[in-house]
């Protein structure tokens, strides 16, 4: 078969490419590995009838309204603010750390004025932000570092906090007010039929084709094509011709409680202790659905297995740069995504991140007065 574009990977970054694309005229052949469209943001219903997010909890936030807008085409939204509480050391707080959490860490009575100069009294000061320490030691101090996430990020990454670059921690606010949400995003909504209905949506146009458990290393020279989009890891593209790019997986533990209509306050519960898991989420916090049973999930951290995160340090960025230099060198292919641009993107960057490809893409390619 001869298509405009293969597009490897059903992810956000693959789907968004394809419907672009699609809607520019083009035709479309979409792959993935996987028995379904949606990536790791593929949500479904368990055996009891529970919607669940197979590869862990998805909550999508947004500053972006353009980006929002674009989505609201393929699925209408409930209104979703994500809390999380932390529970470590016989404590059960909110977290971020905000002035409630400060109360009740110190055992102090708080205003919020008062919280920032307790915040100000602990905070260590540092010439230079190199690293994720550097980032929470100069907003949290020693203590609030080691209570909440010198032992969750050991557990998360298998590393120290001075081994992550500055982002890693950084996505986490500091706060003196007694705001709880997790996210401070304007725009924080949930795909209300789900978002494997939301990736239906996208991929529903007579210019795309799908094909699912199809791997793109097993279809490569057969498939004629203009261009490629491909979305998986960078590495693997390249047979990890400069070494392996190093990502994080976890072990997904889920498990349906049909005794208990709730089993924790919000939707997700961190344990930065000794725990073997970082967090517990509820789903039905998550999607409002109703239902007299529940489910969570628990995330245990580990090496092996399938690839969720990019590793933001130094040396990665190094080994990436080389990965990055190869892709440029390749001749009608683009790398878009978590995975294929070694970015540590959140659902809506996976988005923009598509969006600047096809713009670019279509655009070059008028510029050079070629087909695609
Ligand atoms: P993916 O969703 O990973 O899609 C890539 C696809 O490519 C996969 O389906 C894969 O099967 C396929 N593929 C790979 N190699 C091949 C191949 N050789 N052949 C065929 N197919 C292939 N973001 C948020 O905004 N909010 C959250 O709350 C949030 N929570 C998260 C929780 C967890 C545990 C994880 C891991 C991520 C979370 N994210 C969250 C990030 C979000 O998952 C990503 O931003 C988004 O999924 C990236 O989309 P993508 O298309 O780049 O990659
Ligand atoms: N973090 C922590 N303690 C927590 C939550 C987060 O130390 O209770 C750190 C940890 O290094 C984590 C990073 O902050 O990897 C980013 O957390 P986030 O919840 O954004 O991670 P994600 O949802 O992407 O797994």
């Amino acid at each position: 078969m001869r298509y405009d574009v293969l597009v490897v990977g059903a992810g956000f970054a693959g789907s968004v490419c394809a419907e672009r694309l699609a809607r520019a005229g083009r035709t479309v052949l979409i792959i993935d590995k996987r028995d379904h469209i949606g990536g790791n943001a593929y949500d479904r219903l368990d055996a009891a009838g529970v919607r669940i997010h197979p590869y862990g909890p998805h909550i999508f936030h947004t500053q972006s309204a353009r980006i929002l807008d674009y989505l609201s085409r393929f699925t209408a939204w409930r209104p979703y603010e994500h809390r999380v509480r932390a529970r470590v050391a016989g404590l059960d707080v909110p977290f971020p750390i905000n002035r409630v959490t400060l109360e009740a860490v110190f055992g102090v009575k708080l205003d919020e004025a008062g919280a920032v100069a307790l915040l100000d009294s602990v905070r260590v000061s540092r010439e230079r932000i190199l690293t994720s320490e550097d980032v929470v030691l100069t907003s949290v101090g020693e203590r609030l570092a080691d209570l909440f996430f010198r032992n969750y990020t050991r557990k998360q990454w298998g590393l120290e906090l001075d081994q992550l670059s500055p982002g890693v921690a950084a996505r986490i606010p500091t706060r003196a007010n007694d705001d709880d949400r997790y996210f401070t995003d304007a725009h924080q909504v949930m795909p209300r039929d789900g978002y494997a209905t939301l990736f239906a949506n996208l991929l529903d146009h007579p210019n795309i084709t799908i094909a699912l458990e199809t791997d793109f290393h097993n279809i490569d020279a057969r498939t004629q094509r203009d261009w490629t989009i491909y979305t998986g890891p960078i590495d693997a593209y390249f047979g990890c011709a400069e070494g392996p790019l190093p990502y994080r997986s976890l072990r997904f533990d889920h498990v349906h409680l049909p005794d208990e209509t709730q089993f924790q306050p919000v939707g997700t519960v961190n344990y930065p202790g000794p725990e073997p898991f970082t967090r517990i989420t509820e789903f039905k916090h998550l999607t409002g659905q109703d239902h007299p049973g529940t489910s969570i999930v628990y995330e245990h951290p580990q090496d092996e297995g399938d690839p969720y995160y990019p590793i933001p340090r130094p040396e990665n960025a190094a080994l990436y740069g080389r990965y990055r230099a190869l892709a440029q060198a390749t001749a009608r292919t683009s790398f878009v995504g978590r995975l294929a641009e070694y970015k540590y993107f959140n659902m809506d960057q996976a988005v923009g991140s598509a969006l600047a490809s096809v713009d670019h893409l279509l655009n070059a390619a008028h510029a050079a007065q070629v087909a695609l």
